[in-house]
């Protein structure tokens, strides 16, 4: 049994910030909690700053990554960006997606990120033939979130059409199983590891054809998986589906079973108040991307009449134009208040949880979100002394932490109680930047 204390200068309990909290450690779990311990215990470890539970990073492409900073010039949409994002698509092999997204992950490591949701399509060789073993891409996927030290729930995702009754384009051959049978066949194979659960994804309501949405929700319900489910991003989607189904997105999902309270949409963007209600009264989540919904001028989703309705909120980088789920929390309340010009939707508390505990829910995860007894210990700290931080009393450090701090205070990673980042150094993946910038380049054109 591997024991070992922290000792948190302060820690983010129970909704507060409390000073000096030494935390007992055995098996990857928190097994004590002892508030007011104003001096580290002998042979703790020290986190000074404000520690809090781990981050989830709930949607993620791992390999969108290479395409930060070589797709800003220049107008267009959401359509054309995909262009370049399938090219880039086209280039991966099991290997240098592994190399990329173990890059990726430690990238996540070091703002924070202790598991991440990686909504992953991209299946098989260019033109759709599958590698000698077929989950060879989420083998990779697996293998890198473990080198990075981080937890990963990899949502393998159907993608069997381009567009309602089309076949899938050359690009998109790649990502195709051929129905949804055969993907569950293939996804089935996949085993759950230590650091690894398995879930299920939709890519779209475009790319799963509707009678075949129940396979994929049915697969997922009998492992009691998470499922998650791109949704309403764009118009066009929704336009589309009206014109084949007669029914927005969000109600042919419910229509074949597909909402409920292990499901999460993903964008929830454009949506009627019946669709609010429907996500909402059924229990599925919603995971805002607010950095990449930006980016890609999709526009600003519904989260506060969402969670108002009863869809818990969690938060995702997706495109991963930046990863910084800090940002990622404020942008969301700050969306809100340029839409209403009204402040305060979320507390700095509701924005953590959803960057936390319920990102952690929504990626089948328990136990993650809360530092206390029998919690897994996975936690991060941030610096309150940085040119960003230094100046608010601890007290509002949840405040300082959403409102203030970035992804470069992170000055420590503890996942299932090992340190992946110390000191703002990753302990398994020695230069990131550069393993990063070599990952990048093998995929340039
Ligand atoms: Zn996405």
């Amino acid at each position: 049994m591997t024991k070992r204390t922290y000792w948190a200068e302060h820690a983010w309990l129970e909704g507060d910030v409390e000073p000096g909290v030494a935390l007992d450690i055995a098996d990857g779990r928190v097994t004590a909690v002892h508030k007011a311990t104003p001096v580290p215990p002998p042979g703790a470890e020290v986190l000074p700053g404000l520690t809090m539970p781990g981050l989830a990073n709930s949607h993620s492409h791992a390999f969108h990554r290479a395409l930060r900073g070589t797709v800003q010039a220049g107008s267009g949409t959401f359509w054309t960006w995909r262009e370049t994002m399938y090219a880039t698509a086209g280039r991966l092999t099991p290997d240098t997606y592994h190399a990329l997204a173990r890059a990726v992950y430690a990238e996540m490591a070091l703002a924070g990120i202790t598991t991440v949701g990686e909504f992953h399509y991209v299946h098989h060789a260019p033109g759709g033939t599958p590698y000698a073993d077929p989950n060879a891409m989420g083998e990779a996927l697996l293998a890198a979130a473990a080198e990075a030290g981080i937890r990963i729930t990899l949502l393998d995702t159907a993608y069997l059409s381009s567009g309602f009754g089309q076949p899938p384009t050359t690009p998109q051959l790649r990502f195709s199983d051929g129905d949804a049978d055969a993907w569950a066949e293939r996804c089935s194979v996949l085993e759950e590891r230590d650091h690894a659960r398995i879930g299920a994804a939709i890519h779209s309501v475009r790319a799963v054809p509707a009678q075949q949405l129940a396979t994929v929700a049915r697969w997922a319900r009998e492992r009691r998986a998470p499922l998650h489910v791109h949704l309403s991003e764009q118009t066009a989607e929704n336009d589309a589906c009206r014109e084949i189904h007669g029914c927005t997105p969000a109600q042919l999902l419910a229509l074949h079973g597909v909402l409920g309270p292990r499901t999460t949409g993903v964008h929830n963007t454009h949506l009627t108040a019946e669709d609010i209600s429907l996500i909402g009264g059924s229990g599925t989540g919603t995971c805002m991307c607010p950095t990449t919904e930006r980016d890609l001028a999709d526009g600003i989703g519904p989260a506060a009449a969402l969670q108002n309705e009863g869809s818990p909120l969690c938060l995702g980088s997706d495109s991963h134009a930046v990863i910084d789920l800090l940002e990622e929390a404020r942008a969301m309340e700050l969306n809100e208040r340029l839409r209403t010009r009204t402040r305060g939707h979320w507390t700095a508390a509701a924005l953590l949880r959803a960057a936390s505990a319920d990102g952690h829910a929504a990626l089948g995860w328990d136990g993650i979100g809360t530092i206390e007894a029998g919690a897994r210990a996975d936690f991060v700290t941030l610096a309150l002394d940085s040119v960003r931080t230094a100046g608010p009393p601890p007290g509002l450090g949840a405040e300082t932490a959403v409102f203030a701090a970035t992804a470069a205070d992170v000055r420590h990673t503890v996942v299932a109680g090992r340190h992946v980042v110390r000191d703002g150094a990753h302990t398994l993946v020695p230069d990131v930047p550069a393993a990063l910038a070599r990952a990048v380049e093998a995929l340039r054109a």
